[in-house]
């Protein structure tokens, strides 16, 4: 869910690219946008590599509350590290905004031109009332709070890429999985995704079905919304956790997930089919082999997997979101991956706080270090 595409629309096609003279066109042309973008800007060192903007937040005619979310979650989240004298204001980086070229990159300009109707919009975002609304507030209110989260995610792949971390306080939306390997591909060739979200990830699924530059950890409720059958089949390595799935299970199948991903990787190459019973929730692991280094992780740290998350449906402590976010943390450092953290789903007004308790123990436990040089350096 948190990372659904859209639509099936196929980015920065043209009708006429059928032919393979056209195809090429249009990758060149796509290529030429990428590197004439100044969303990729070179941040100073003296700045965190965490991304927020005060854009993100969502708050206008009530909208915010008509969706199961809490929209003003992502300030929440900083204010709270500000708070505890863990993180300065000044220190965090903002993303720019996107030109049209830049929006190109990732969408079709048929599907650009479709979020002129507010009706189409409020399909996306699931706020039937949106449909209502004039398009210059629905452009201004909604869509651009949602495009520089997206935009946050890519300036937070390159942050990840020249420091070893990054986290954007924001939510997954969009095609992002359609860009990240675009953007990077002069140096990074493999990604792996690491969904915990509780929402099967059938966006990226369906994008990514036969990409073997991209792994996929998909960890999530079954029981729950989307469904998708056919996006399932396209997952690495799934990990079914169920309605009621208690933290310590949650977290042991953590363990035996990443467990099976460093063996894939270091350990002799073997295809092997794993499939465990415990209480509520079943593992399953399809490994195809070991020749998969990836040079990025992408890790979806939605908190909907929370214990009376109305969505999620699952029963995992504030602790154990934290032991999380800890375990996978140092699954990239130790592996040497650069990792980017995006703060996504998540549906109860407690989120914030968790997140924010999280990044501290993160910090803590010198995973990443929110303090930075002094100003000046
Ligand atoms: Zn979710």
């Amino acid at each position: 869910m948190t990372t659904s595409s859209p639509t099936n629309e196929n980015p920065g096609a043209s009708s006429s690219s059928s032919s393979s003279s056209s195809s090429v066109d249009v990758e060149t042309l796509r290529r030429d946008r990428i590197l004439s973008s100044k969303l990729y800007f070179d941040v100073p060192l003296r700045m965190v590599p965490l991304i927020y903007s005060s854009s993100y937040d969502i708050a206008f005619l009530c909208i915010e509350k008509l969706h199961p979310f809490d929209s003003s979650k992502w300030g929440r989240i900083c204010q709270f590290l500000i708070k505890d004298g863990v993180l300065e204001r000044s220190r965090i980086v903002e993303p720019l905004e996107a030109s049209n070229d830049d929006l190109l990159v990732v969408h079709s300009e048929s599907y650009l031109s479709s979020l002129k109707s507010s009706y189409k919009v409020a399909i996306i975002i699931e706020v039937p009332p949106v449909a209502l609304l004039p398009n210059c507030l629905v452009q201004q209110k909604v869509l651009y709070p949602f495009c520089k989260q997206v935009w946050g995610t890519i300036l937070a792949a390159k942050l990840a890429k020249e420091r070893g971390w990054a986290i954007n306080v924001g939510r997954v939306w969009g095609n992002i999985y359609h860009l990240l390997p675009q953007i990077l591909s002069a140096n990074v060739c493999m990604v792996m995704i690491i969904d915990l979200d509780a929402h099967q990830g059938n966006g990226h699924e369906m994008d990514f079905g036969n990409d073997s530059r991209v792994y996929i950890l998909d960890m999530y409720n079954p029981d729950i919304y989307p469904f998708d059958f056919k996006a399932r089949t396209y997952i690495d390595q799934s990990v079914q956790v169920q309605s009621g799935t208690p933290t310590q299970v949650y977290l042991e199948e953590l363990d035996k997930a990443l467990e099976a991903i460093t063996m894939m990787t270091e350990g002799p190459k073997i295809a092997y089919y794993v499939l465990t019973e415990a209480g509520a929730s079943q593992c399953k692991f399809l490994v195809a082999g070991n020749n998969f280094n990836p040079e990025l992780v992408v890790y979806n740290a939605g908190t909907d997997i929370l214990d009376g998350d109305p969505l999620g449906q699952l029963k995992v402590s504030p602790n154990g979101v934290a032991s999380r976010d800890e375990k996978v943390f140092r699954f990239a450092k130790k592996k040497n991956i650069p990792l980017v953290m995006l703060t996504s789903g998540g549906y109860m007004k407690s989120s914030a706080k968790v997140i924010a308790d999280s990044l501290m123990n993160l910090s803590v436990k010198r995973l990443i270090d929110l303090a930075s040089p002094p100003l000046g350096t």
